[in-house]
């Protein structure tokens, strides 16, 4: 039976011919492992053995347990890549490591005054943006991702903007797909020459999409079933 060691090995495979075939270095993109439904020991091996130092997890209530019961010696980032409501902030702020799914300027307010209540500094964010323009979907309209990252960089002074984040969108057809990171690229560069600053992160592609992701300029691809098998939700 297939088991991690053979997914992670053919999801390394696929990152590399996608990023050779776009004329990037392999190093630049890294791998989340992306862990809803997914038991503590099975994370724990994907960390030991498959060497993986970065988690996401979408819902704070099943992440806390995990996170809290992980153990020192195996240091790794947990990344919140689901929508955060607004009364769970400040056990996000405590427990991750990174909030990638920062989709509202209220949210980036509240993340701002309890960062500072608690002390914490430089909490790294993504602003999403729903790039396919799916209602289901979280995320800040295209159209209004420059001026909410220039307000959070004006006005929340605790929150480190490092990058944009989005959810391709439902379905299969290659160039839907590939236009909606396209514009998330382009709104990277485009907000980080109006801010003058230089925003490193690019958090695009899951299971299914993740090689066109990389060669629109992924810089972090976030995979669950690739790398789990597929999910069971009970
Ligand atoms: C579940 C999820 C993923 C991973 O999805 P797979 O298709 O299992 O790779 C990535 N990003 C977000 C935001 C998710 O919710």
């Amino acid at each position: 039976m297939e088991g991690f060691p053979d997914r992670l090995a053919r999801v390394r495979e696929m990152l590399s011919l996608a990023a050779e075939s776009a004329g990037r270095p392999v190093s630049d993109i890294s791998i989340m492992g992306v862990t809803k439904t997914r038991s503590l020991q099975e994370i724990l091996a994907a960390a030991s053995i498959g060497g993986l130092t970065l988690f996401g997890e979408n819902r704070i209530q099943e992440a806390l347990p995990k996170i809290s019961s992980w153990p020192e010696d195996l240091p790794v980032e947990w990344h919140l890549i689901g929508h955060l409501q607004k009364n769970k902030a400040r056990k996000a702020l405590l427990n991750f490591t990174m909030i990638q799914s920062l989709d509202s300027i209220e949210l980036a307010d509240i993340l701002e005054r309890i960062s500072l209540e608690i002390g914490r500094q430089g909490v790294p964010v993504l602003l999403e943006v729903n790039t396919s323009g799916e209602s289901s979907k979280y995320g800040v309209k295209p159209e209004d991702a420059s001026y909410i990252a220039s307000y959070i960089c004006e006005n929340c002074r605790n929150l480190s903007l490092q990058g944009l984040m989005t959810v391709g969108p439902l379905t299969e057809d290659e160039k839907q797909i590939r236009s909606a990171f396209g514009l998330l690229r382009g709104l990277l560069v485009s907000i980080g020459k109006d801010l003058n600053k230089t925003l490193p992160v690019l958090s695009m592609g899951m299971s299914y999409d993740f090689h066109w992701a990389v060669e629109e300029g992924s810089t972090m691809v976030r995979i669950g079933s690739a790398l789990f098998g597929t999910r069971e939700y009970n």
